[in-house]
């Protein structure tokens, strides 16, 4: 991993929630920071710009387009070299949820929830990865994976089985990346509140399922819901160069 302080990230689903908070975070811990969401999420990723600008001073890119798509995480990842100067970092954070049951669900919604989460994490990693392994200065890679991606859950079998997917992505990247110094980990949060999780919220993702919160607090050990910021020291952690040996 280089030692130059001037590192770059590339945070997917930058525009709310845990990627906004990972993308003030990273900027806060002195990287400068692409900042990638849908089209539609323009404008919040401006203002996320803008407050990291203002805040750190670090450079920041905007680059919208589709994490399910190969091109345009082509571009992602080649507009992020082209102007911060390099991929030190890749979070690979964006995510959607579309409930429903074994018996019910539509295939719409499992393609969407499988071409989002796993194929976007893939995605992701792989072009972060051919990226990081030309620089030959090492690198870290983060995905969102989640509680439902170690368990089953009712009404999620979609979003479940894309969770497990990015934790299969993630363990077979970090064992094939390792030997160039690259770090492959996921973060795997509980009861987080975000947008995602707030059903008249005005994010980017309306058409999400909205997720009941009203008895995740008192199953969690520390009785209380956790914060998107709360997921940002864990990945500002994962990312640092001391964190070499951490990985899979
Ligand atoms: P979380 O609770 O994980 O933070 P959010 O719904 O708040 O979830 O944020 C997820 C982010 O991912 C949103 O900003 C959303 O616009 C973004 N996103 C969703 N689908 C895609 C996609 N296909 N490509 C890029 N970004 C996406």
């Amino acid at each position: 991993m280089s030692s130059s302080i001037d590192r770059i990230a590339l945070v997917t689903g930058a525009a709310q929630g845990i990627g906004k908070s990972i993308a003030l975070r990273l900027a806060a811990d002195d990287l400068h920071v692409a900042l990638a969401d849908l089209p539609r999420a323009q404008e919040p990723l401006e203002s996320v710009a803008k407050e990291i600008e203002a805040t750190t001073g670090r450079r920041t890119h905007i680059v919208t387009g589709d994490v399910s798509n190969e091109e345009h995480v082509e571009r992602m990842v080649r507009e992020t070299v082209e102007r911060l100067g390099g991929l030190d970092v890749m979070i690979a954070n964006a995510g959607v949820i579309r409930a429903g049951t074994v018996t019910e669900t539509t295939l719409e919604n499992w393609t969407t929830d499988m071409n989002v989460n796993a194929t976007g994490t893939f995605l992701c990693f792989m072009h972060a990865g051919r990226q990081m392994i030309a620089q030959g200065r090492g690198g870290r890679m983060v995905a969102a994976s989640s509680v439902a991606g170690k368990k089953g859950h009712p009404n999620q079998v979609a979003y479940c089985a894309a969770k497990f997917a990015v934790r299969a992505i993630t363990q077979c990247a970090a064992i094939e990346l390792g030997q160039h110094g690259i770090t492959v980990n996921a973060y795997a949060p509980g009861a987080i509140v975000t947008p995602m999780r707030e059903p008249d919220s005005t994010c980017a993702l309306e058409e999400n399922t909205p997720i009941e919160n009203y008895n995740m607090a008192d199953r969690a050990a520390v009785q209380k819901l956790g914060s998107a910021d709360d997921v940002a020291s864990i990945v500002s952690y994962l990312v640092k160069p001391e964190a070499h040996f951490i990985t899979g």
